[in-house]
C-alpha cells in the first residue's frame, strides 16, 4: 500500500500568494473510483458487460505497461442546495487514447496534437536512422544536433498546445509558468489535476477538494504502490498548480 501523502501548498505565478486545496472528500471518492475500477476491469463504465470498448480494459496496468494515476476532484454544486459535482481523470493518454467519454478531457486539442507528431515523428526517426548508419564524426555529431533541434521544436510546438487557466478568468502558457527554469518536462499538463481543474475553470465549477492515487502494477522506480495516494508531482505539476488553483479557494 502506498504512503499517504497530504496536499502541499503550491505559490502563485498570477498573484504570488500561496493557494492550496483539500484533499479528505476527494479521497473518499476515489475510494469509490478504486472499488469501480476493480469491478468494472475498465474505464469504460458507460457501456458494462458485453459492449465494454477492449482498449479501455485495466488489465495492461498490471502488466509491463505497468499502473497510471487516477484523481478526482469534487467540485460546489453549481446552484445553491444541489449536488457536488464529481469530476474524474486519468493521467496522460490511456492505452494511447486522449478522450474516453465520462473522463476529463486533456487541455490540449487530441487532432492537432496528432496531427504534429504526424508530422515531425518521420523526420524525427529518419535523422536517427542516419545517424546509427554513420561512424563517429563532424558528420555525425551534426546530424546529432540537427537532430536535437528538431526535437525542441517540436517539444515547443506540442507545449505551445496548452492554455494554462485559473479562477480568476486568466490565462497563461507553460512557457511563462516554466520561465527561468531548466525546461518544461514532456507530458506537462496531462496529469489528472491540471486536466481536473481546466475542466472545472471551463464550466464554471469550484473545486472543493482533489486526490490521485496509482492504479496497477507498481513503477519501475517502486515509488508509486497500487492504491497509494500521492501528492501532485513535483515536476511538472508543482510549477503549474499554484496558478490553476488561483481564485479557486475560499481565502477572499
Ligand atoms: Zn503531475
Ligand atoms: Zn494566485
Amino acid at each position: 500500500m502506498g504512503e499517504i501523502l497530504s496536499m502541499p501548498d503550491f505559490r502563485c505565478a498570477s498573484c504570488g500568494k500561496i493557494h492550496s486545496i483539500a484533499d479528505e472528500s476527494a479521497r473518499a471518492h476515489c475510494l469509490k473510483l478504486m472499488d469501480r475500477l476493480k469491478l468494472c476491469g475498465s474505464l469504460d463504465f458507460e457501456h458494462p458487460g458485453s459492449e465494454t470498448d477492449q482498449r479501455l480494459s485495466t488489465l495492461p496496468l498490471f502488466g509491463e505497461g505497468r499502473g497510471q494515476m487516477f484523481g478526482i476532484l469534487v467540485c460546489a454544486p453549481p446552484i445553491p442546495g444541489g449536488q457536488e459535482i464529481i469530476l474524474k481523470a486519468f493521467s496522460g493518454q490511456f492505452n494511447g487514447i486522449w478522450e474516453i467519454p465520462g473522463w476529463a478531457p486533456p487541455l490540449l486539442d487530441p487532432a492537432i496534437f496528432d496531427a504534429a507528431v504526424k508530422l515531425a515523428d518521420p523526420a524525427i526517426k529518419a535523422l536517427s536512422t542516419e545517424i546509427d548508419a554513420r561512424s563517429p564524426g563532424i558528420e555525425r555529431r551534426t546530424l546529432i544536433e540537427k537532430r536535437r533541434i528538431l526535437s525542441q521544436l517540436h517539444m515547443r510546438e506540442i507545449h505551445d498546445m496548452y492554455t494554462i487557466r485559473n479562477f480568476k478568468d486568466e490565462t497563461t502558457s507553460l512557457f511563462a509558468l516554466f520561465s527561468g527554469r531548466i525546461g518544461i518536462p514532456a507530458g506537462t499538463g496531462d496529469c489528472c489535476a491540471p486536466k481536473l481543474l481546466n475542466y472545472a475553470s471551463l464550466h464554471g465549477l469550484k473545486p472543493l477538494s482533489l486526490a490521485e492515487f496509482f492504479w496497477g502494477r507498481e513503477n519501475r522506480s517502486a515509488t508509486k504502490q497500487h492504491r497509494g495516494f500521492y501528492a501532485p508531482c513535483n515536476d511538472k505539476c508543482a510549477p503549474i498548480l499554484g496558478y490553476m488553483l488561483c481564485g479557486a479557494d475560499n481565502e477572499d
